[in-house]
């Protein structure tokens, strides 16, 4: 009987991607999301491994200081057991399995113990880290070939004795053997003028490039203190950087090269995240809060309320995590949208108000600013008598007290719960002692009051002088400064799309 029929496990041999974690191909991912078991060793991004299954099993192969790597031998050996198993399982392997990875062993040692494998080819970071640091390794006028070199064979941290005769070259592996690779170039009549760079992280927020010539190249380096993992291109294209920089170009990325605190749950981040990291940020997410379900029987409220909609006559919607439960809520108990016929729908804010347009609903009444008093003025304006509010279990009464005060009866629905998440805690406090962090960016009172309990108030009041503190508006202005860490900044419209700006006029105003 062959293997497929027998129930014997499956090797996906994966190449994660250069670093960038959207640069991982769909194929990839869908493997990622599937596997019982994911390996991965030290060039794999956490984002990617976020894709993964949360129930899976994730086993670390790579090298990390001070701890005892595994021996390609053990990873195999490792590798099959598992297969034999019967697990599914995801081998991530830093750009390409083929390029340098030593896929090519892990693929001989499922042939040899009969177990089914596939390769997921993966963008090498031989050729992606060039092109984020804007040097193509061809180009018509200058290089009519390229060859990727390890810097490190077997025996030895140099490169083989035997250079290729490519116009590009693109050593991997070969920070350390740096010297000899410059001095073997030159022995083979390679001009000391010709072009040279390091990439160090290339694709990734972290991204370094040194440039210079075979000449000067050593002395670049030491100057800037650049460390493995990095990559050497050499070669006339290499000038071509001067025109086609990008990725790390200072005029698209005014945020480039600083590290910014995202506090946001990890639910709600994503927007602030990919628009700081498009503006050339580093973001250490470092979320306070995470969003619950409730206990079946805290629902009681919110159903009855499902039950008697049309007893009210506004429903107010006060975050997208409130409208993503509330329509969890009603497909549990069998319903649909309908049961919002009769009511008039108010939302928060944009973000709040797109979530509920993606579910068929475009919203009565969304205030100016997304505050919670603007928001029952507004609802006391058009009138509302008994409105519903849609929330979390620990939201503030403000929104139901404005509408009180006003004559109109209120009614909280809890939906989700928020509990705190102190998960990233111990990398910013790390990260504040030795001064790398630039910015905190609060979102909400929530988020300061959660952010100083994880982290510690001596902690924060120690390296005040060192990062700056910016928030989404006046209420949570207020709690910073209720708590001793004065804002920098406050961004003039609620809305993470603001909190992005005054970053960016910031740094802009702070290099005049
Ligand atoms: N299979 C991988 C290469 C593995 S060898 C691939 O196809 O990319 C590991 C070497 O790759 C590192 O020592 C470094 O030289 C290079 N490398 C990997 N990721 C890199 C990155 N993001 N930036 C620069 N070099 C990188």
């Amino acid at each position: 009987m062959s293997n497929i029929m027998k129930n014997s496990g499956f090797i996906s041999l994966v190449g994660a991607g250069p670093g960038d974690p959207k640069l991982l191909t769909i194929r990839g991912r869908e493997v990622l999301q599937s596997a019982d078991v994911v390996f991965y060793d030290a060039l794999i991004g956490e984002e990617i491994l976020n894709w993964a299954r949360e129930d899976s099993e994730k086993i670390f192969v790579g090298k990390r200081a001070g701890a005892h790597a595994l021996t390609q031998d053990e990873i195999n050996a490792l590798l099959i057991e598992k297969a034999r198993q019967g697990k599914t399982i995801c081998r991530l392997k830093g750009g390409d399995p083929f390029v340098f990875g030593r896929g090519g062993e892990e693929a001989l040692a499922c042939v040899e113990n009969e177990i089914p494998f596939e390769i997921v080819p993966g963008i090498s970071s031989s050729i992606a880290a060039p092109a984020y640091a804007g040097i193509p390794v061809t180009h018509r006028d200058l290089a009519t070939s390229f060859a990727v070199v390890t810097g490190h064979t077997k025996t030895d941290d140099a490169p083989p004795e035997n250079l290729p005769k490519a116009d590009t070259l693109i050593f991997l592996m070969g920070v350390r053997a740096l010297p000899k690779i410059v001095a073997q170039l030159l022995a083979v009549g390679r001009e000391p003028s010709t072009p040279v760079a390091l990439v160090r992280w290339g694709t990734t927020t972290d991204q370094q490039v040194v440039v210079g010539t075979l000449e000067t190249i050593e002395a670049e380096v030491l100057r800037e203190g650049l460390k493995p993992p990095a990559l050497i291109v050499v070669g006339e294209v290499v000038n071509l950087r001067e025109k086609l920089l990008w990725f790390d170009n200072p005029k698209f990325k005014p945020l480039l090269g600083q590290t910014i605190v995202v506090t946001r749950a990890r639910e709600q981040a994503s927007s602030l995240v990919s628009q700081l990291e498009k503006l050339g940020a580093r973001v250490l997410q470092c979320p306070t809060i995470r969003i619950q379900e409730l206990e079946e029987a805290e629902y009681s409220t919110l159903d009855e309320s499902i039950q008697n909609s049309a007893s009210f006559d506004w429903v107010v919607f006060t975050s997208t995590n409130g409208v993503e439960k509330f329509w969890q809520r009603l497909k549990a108990l069998g319903k649909d949208t309908r049961v919002l016929g009769n009511n008039k729908i108010a939302a928060i804010g944009p973000a709040t108000e797109s979530a509920l347009q993606a579910r068929g609903i475009f919203p009565d009444f969304v205030p100016e600013s997304s505050i919670s008093e603007k928001v029952g003025e507004g609802l006391l304006q058009l009138e509302a008598r008994r409105v519903l509010i849609i929330r979390a279990l620990e939201g503030r009464e403000a929104l139901q007290k404005t509408l009180e005060t006003g004559g109109a009866q209120a009614k909280v629905a809890a939906c989700y719960r928020t509990v705190p998440d102190i998960s990233n805690a111990e990398i910013v406090r790390e990260k504040l002692a030795t001064g790398e962090i630039d910015w905190i960016t609060f979102t909400s009172s929530s988020t300061v009051t959660n952010f100083i309990e994880a982290i510690g108030v001596g902690v924060l009041q120690e390296s005040r002088d060192t990062f700056r503190v910016a928030c989404i508006g006046p209420i949570t202005e207020k709690t910073a400064r209720e708590n001793d860490l004065i804002p920098d900044a406050v961004a003039s419209s609620a809305s993470t799309e603001s909190v992005a700006e005054i970053l960016v006029d910031f740094s802009q105003r702070s290099e005049l």
